[in-house]
């Protein structure tokens, strides 16, 4: 009875799990505004997730330090397919302030695993966040057709 209504949920909602690979938290707080009741991201049906492996989206912050190579892979290879990445900020795409002489950082984000849509900015606004978010999530909802298991 629960897994059939948990189920019935997830055939309307995109679920976003934020995964912060070694940034300055900045993009992530314009995610965590997506929260607030000026935005209200859940009345798009979208929902913030802690575990990868409830996701229909990942969102990337961070420009890759040493200890994320590895698990950047392990984390998505956790998300169920077919998912879909989405790259926040500068620092997936090339590591922005972090990726200087002597620093320590292994941007783009793409090299280890599939970006599927990158918003620019240092931080991008939430409300391009959000649209980023709608432009790719419902493909990835419709893509695993709900839900075989
Ligand atoms: S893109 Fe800018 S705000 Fe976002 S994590 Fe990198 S340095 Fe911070």
């Amino acid at each position: 009875m629960l897994d059939a209504v948990k189920d019935a949920v997830r055939k309307s909602s995109i679920h976003v799990c934020v995964v912060n690979c070694g940034g300055c938290n900045g993009c992530d707080v314009e995610v965590v505004a997506l929260l607030s009741p000026r935005y209200d991201l859940e009345q798009y049906g979208i929902y913030v997730q802690n575990n990868p492996r409830e996701a229909d989206v990942l969102l990337l912050t961070g420009a890759v330090t040493e200890q994320w190579t590895d698990n950047l892979k392990r984390i998505y290879d956790k998300a169920p397919e077919p998912k879909i990445v989405v790259a926040v900020g500068n620092c997936p795409q090339s590591g922005d302030v972090f990726n200087q002489e002597g620093g320590h950082v292994h941007a783009p984000a793409s090299n280890f695993i599939p970006v599927d849509a990158a918003i620019p900015g240092c931080p991008p606004r939430p409300s391009e966040i959000l649209e980023a978010i709608l432009a790719v999530g419902p493909q990835a909802i419709a893509d695993r057709g709900r839900e075989e298991k």
